[in-house]
């Protein structure tokens, strides 16, 4: 740096100290160890980048050295003017008055200003930084400074690093100050902490020196955290790892908050073990943090709430609420379900569909408690008597299906089946009784490519159809005859419901006949179908269908309306007929209505008779039925035991009916001629009767000699076609004033007598 001048006439360049750098080596002493200590302070001032610059003011000398000139962009050898004003236009405006003023304390020799940094351009341009140090060396006799010798150093590097660093450390502490994060540093070794304020703040410490005992934060923690937090910072400074850690302390303030923690270990420059570290305020986000979780719990909870109450809707909708079975509509999802599966598998679909027998009974007379208890044993039989794979469904009242993928060669199912009728025929006990009921089983098989669920569905219910009609209790599998013979029941089915509505049920009547007097006895009303197209049908062509459709009580009643008043038609016409027999069905009997409904028809005492099928009623004879038979009595109705002989009724059952009269099955009587054992059988019948005072009706009287077996064996009346055929209303006066029955008996008796004299050794008897 030139410097100002401190003597007006030392103005003129060229200081002694000019000789260090040009001279090196060369110098112009020629002692040689002046020499060599001069070459040596070259070397070191070129080295370390100091450029020399001396002020002799005495000798009007200015010297600048090589190094000097080069840190301002100057060529080593050029020669520098040394003009003060010149030089102060090339520092930085800023500090010209600064640099003015440090120039005049150094060269008045203060200590302060001995060294001093100042801004220069550089030839380029650029501002470099410079480190000027100089002193004073030699004075006038008035202590005016004669001489000042310098170094300049650039600095601008270490300037530029000092900048960059002020820089960050200002973001830094803007950074901190945004987030408020409190700093520290600790000295393991001695045990002494530096907070910095915002930590103190942090920790509500205000006031606290800055640099603390480590026992300090010990004390802020929270107790219920203390024990665990410095568990963990004693094992992270042993293990020199990082520490990383949340929790509570008691502010000095006494508030509590939670502190984030992070810290990490370093050696200084002295090889001291530290500890720096961070902490942060978290308590409002964790607060929020916990608030956000509760919110995300509830809504959880909400949803899995809504997902269960969803589940549970659609368990409802797919499942029997009184078995848990599967219902209709999950089987119908589960049909085409199954069937692909089967498809895949190259499997057969075994669908099979069972239903109960005499279900209905238990409901109707044990009440539905029981129903509902027996149709819970019924699933829980069929459910364990299948694999886990198949599927069990209750589809209505006492219905049930079970799906099965089978090896179509396989006789498994009808194994199956089996064992399930067994198993259900088993007595269930329930409240004291022993509940019998059965199972009939439809079966229906089907696989391969075509493969229809639907159908096979269909088939097994046709199948199931066809169980029930051979008997009940067992299966039967699915063929297409079957089926033929439930589409033409089905139409059949129909046609019966239209024609109950049309009126086509109409009875038929058969004379019945004294075996004495051969007189009119009775009459037996037989239902007939006028129908449309087929004509006139008897009851083998729709009895059984329309007790599958359970009208049969309805064509009852109205055969019996219709014949009390065919009845009353006769007596206006003078004819006499002392009873009419209707034929009542089992479940007409059951009706507890049955007894009001009669009592409307007002039946004169001892004009109608019921006849009642052996096979029904006899043996467990129910309470409804019991108070039935009651009713009929005191309203002077008969009762009379049909088809007598074919069933198994025991004679003491039969007692406790208190019948006034037996029909003699046509079967026993059709082989009385033949058979000496059948006319012992039905003479023992006749006697039994007697002896009770149990009228006997013998039917199916169609020869002669049925006759005459008959009106020896003591028979009280005749029934059959060798008397009268069953003939609509109309025809009955007629028939009965011809009285042909009688020409032809006696025709055919004076034959038989004849044939008797003509063949005596062949004569019966
Ligand atoms: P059932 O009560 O034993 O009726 C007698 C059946 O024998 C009648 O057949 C009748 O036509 C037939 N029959 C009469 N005499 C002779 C004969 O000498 N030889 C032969 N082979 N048969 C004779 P139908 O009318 O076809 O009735 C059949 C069955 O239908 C009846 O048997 C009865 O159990 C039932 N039934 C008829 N009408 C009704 C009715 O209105 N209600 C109910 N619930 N069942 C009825
Ligand atoms: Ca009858
Ligand atoms: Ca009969």
């Amino acid at each position: 740096m030139p410097v100002k001048k401190a003597h007006p006439e030392a103005d003129s360049p060229h200081g002694d100290i000019a000789a260090a750098e040009t001279f090196v080596g060369t110098g112009p002493t020629d002692h040689p160890d002046l020499a060599e200590r001069e070459s040596r302070w070259n070397y070191a001032l070129v080295g370390s980048g100091l450029g020399v610059w001396d002020h002799n003011y005495r000798l009007n000398r200015k010297y600048y050295s090589p190094t000097w000139k080069t840190i301002r962009g100057m060529a080593p050898d050029e020669d520098v003017a040394g003009d003060y004003e010149a030089w102060l236009q090339l520092v930085h405006p800023d500090d010209r008055d600064f640099v003015v003023h440090a120039i005049e304390r150094q060269n008045a020799g203060d200590p302060e200003y001995q060294v001093f940094q100042y801004r220069e351009r550089h030839r380029d341009g650029r501002w470099i930084w410079i480190d000027c140090r100089g002193a004073c060396v030699e004075w006038d006799e008035n202590g005016v400074p004669t001489r000042v010798v310098g170094t300049d150093t650039d600095i601008t590097a270490r300037k530029e690093a000092e900048e960059t660093l002020s820089r960050l450390s200002r973001r830094l502490d803007l950074a901190l100050e945004i987030s408020r994060i409190g700093v520290f540093e600790a000295d393991i070794e001695n045990d002494v902490v530096e907070w910095d304020d915002r930590l103190i703040a942090i920790y509500g410490m205000q006031g606290a020196a800055r640099k603390i005992g480590g026992d300090a934060w010990a004390k802020r923690l929270h107790p219920d955290d203390r024990e665990r937090v410095l568990d963990l910072a004693d094992r992270s400074v042993e293990s020199g790892s990082d520490f990383q850690q949340e929790y509570r302390i008691i502010r000095g303030d006494g508030v509590e908050r939670i502190i984030r923690a992070r810290s990490a270990f370093f050696v200084d420059g002295n090889g001291q073990r530290k500890l720096i570290g961070a902490n942060w305020d978290v308590t409002e986000e964790v607060a929020l943090r916990d608030e956000l979780q509760r919110a995300k719990d509830l809504a959880e909870a909400r949803n899995r709430e809504l997902e269960a109450a969803k589940e549970s809707i659609e368990y409802l909708a797919l499942h029997d609420y009184l078995t848990g079975l599967p219902n209709r509509r999950y089987l119908d999802k589960m049909l085409d379900d199954r069937a692909a599966e089967c498809r895949a598998n190259g499997l057969a679909l075994a669908i099979l569909h069972i239903d109960l027998d005499r279900f209905k009974q238990i409901n109707d007379t044990l009440g539905h408690r029981a129903g509902d208890a027996m149709l819970q044993h019924a699933a829980h039989v069929l459910r364990h008597s299948v694999r886990a794979a198949d599927f069990v469904a209750r589809i209505g009242g006492d219905e049930f299906v079970i799906l099965c993928a089978v090896d179509p060669a396989s006789m498994k199912i009808a194994n199956l089946a089996e064992r399930l009728i067994r198993e259900l025929r088993r007595p269930v006990r329930y409240e004291g009784h022993d509940c019998r009921f059965g199972a009939s089983i439809g079966i229906a098989v089907n696989g391969g490519a075509k493969l229809d669920a639907k159908q096979t569905l269909l088939d097994a219910d046709i199948a199931l159809y066809r169980a029930k009609g051979l008997g009940r209790n067992r299966f039967e599998f699915f063929s297409a005859s079957a089926r033929d013979d439930i589409v033409s029941a089905k139409r059949l089915a129909d046609q019966i419901l239209i024609g109950l509505d049309r009126h086509e049920f109409v009875p038929f009547y058969q004379l019945q006949f004294d075996a004495g007097t051969l007189d009119v006895a009775g009459v037996e009303t037989l239902a007939r179908w006028q129908h449309p197209v087929h004509g006139l049908l008897t009851p083998d062509r729709f009895l059984d269908i329309a007790e599958d459709l359970d009208v049969v009580s309805t064509i009852d009643a109205l055969i019996l309306e219709r014949a009390l008043a065919d009845r009353r038609t006769w007596i206006k016409e003078g004819l006499s007929i002392p009873k009419i027999s209707v034929n009542v069905s089992a479940r007409r009997l059951t009706d507890p209505d049955l007894g009001k409904k009669l009592r409307a028809l007002k039946i004169e005492p001892g004009a109608v008779a019921f006849e009642l099928l052996e096979s029904i009623s006899l043996d467990d004879c129910d309470k409804a039925v019991a108070a039935n038979l009651k009713k009929l009595r005191k309203l002077g109705i008969d009762i009379h035991i049909d088809d007598f002989g074919t069933g198994h009724a025991s004679i003491v059952s039969l007692l406790r009916l208190s019948p006034n009269t037996l029909k003699i099955d046509r079967e026993l009587i059709r082989m009385l001629p033949q058979s000496a054992e059948q006319r012992k059988l039905v003479g023992s019948i006749i006697d039994i009767g007697r002896s009770l005072n149990i009228l006997v009706i013998a039917e199916g009287v169609e020869t002669a000699d049925h006759i005459r077996i008959l009106e020896q064996l003591g028979c009280d009346t005749l029934q059959g076609y060798a008397l009268a055929r069953p003939m609509p209303a109309t025809q009955i006066p007629s028939f009965i004033r011809a009285g042909s029955w009688r020409h032809g008996l006696t025709a055919a008796r004076a034959l038989q007598t004849h044939l008797r004299r003509a063949l005596p050794s062949r004569t019966a008897k």
